[in-house]
């Protein structure tokens, strides 16, 4: 059953969606040369703190996790893809770093994700694993429409990406989102057109492409919580939470 929310309680949602966007932005305008993951995750929490949000993320430990995540803010470098656990690393110019994150704000969860390159002048092939992502985010939100079904999106991604010459993961996706982070139903990086649930008004999903350059398979890190690719190929992700309309789709999360 995937939960659907009332126009009030999306209009209750605005506002956990503008603190995330925002604190992403200042997040991107801070991670360069010299910085370390944990300031990042660091002025994260500050910024929490004075908003009255809670993180999603610092006692999170679902089965997969080794212990409770402890941190605010995943930051994920170079090989790591997802859920990368901030560490004392030093930015350097060319890192590609994946900055996910998710809070509770006035009751309601919001959660989105950016990729940038440390210094810009990202590498050709940084370019297009960035790109083809943000193409895969607008792609599989332009069918969360109402009347779809949740399968478009999931295809969408998947076309955008295999077009490209990228292989998918689907074991790691985007979801529902609510009261809690992580809500029916799962949303895989790829699937068949015209299948699953019907798409209806006040439907809220986090849909995140992520790719890897050269492989769909990750391990985790020996710090139990990061996801790196098997090859060592760099990765992306990017995420935006988003409200099924009786019309356009409504990112929640939208950084302009
Ligand atoms: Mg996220």
């Amino acid at each position: 059953m995937i939960p659907r929310h009332s126009a009030n309680t999306v209009q209750a949602m605005r506002p956990v969606g503008s603190f995330v966007a925002a604190t992403l932005a200042e997040l991107k305008q801070h991670a360069t040369a010299g910085v370390t993951l944990l300031e990042l995750d660091a002025l994260a929490h500050q910024r929490i703190t004075e908003a009255g949000a809670q993180s999603c993320y610092i006692d999170y430990h679902p089965s997969f996790g080794a212990s409770p995540f402890g941190k605010v803010l995943c930051t994920s470098v170079n090989d790591a893809a997802l859920h990368g656990l901030p560490h004392d690393y030093t930015l350097v110019n060319g890192d590609l770093l994946s900055l996910d994150f998710a809070v509770t704000l006035k009751g309601w969860v919001a959660d989105s994700a950016l990729t940038l390159v440390v210094g810009g002048n990202p590498t050709p092939s940084d370019t297009k694993l960035i790109d083809t992502c943000e193409k895969a985010l607008r792609a599989g939100i332009a069918q969360a429409r109402s009347g779809n079904r949740l399968g478009d999106i999931s295809h969408a991604i998947g076309q955008v990406s295999r077009a490209a010459g990228y292989a998918v993961n689907t074991d790691f996706g985007g979801h529902g989102v609510g009261r809690t982070m992580h809500e029916d139903p799962s949303i895989p990086n790829d699937g068949e057109p015209g299948r699953g649930p019907k798409l209806k008004p006040g439907m809220v999903f986090a849909i995140e492409p992520w790719l890897m350059e050269t492989t769909a398979d990750v391990y985790t890190d020996e710090d139990g919580w990061t996801l790196k690719s098997v090859d060592g190929s760099r990765s992306a992700h990017v995420e935006h939470t988003v409200v099924i309309t009786e019309g356009e789709p409504l990112v929640l999360t939208a950084r302009d």
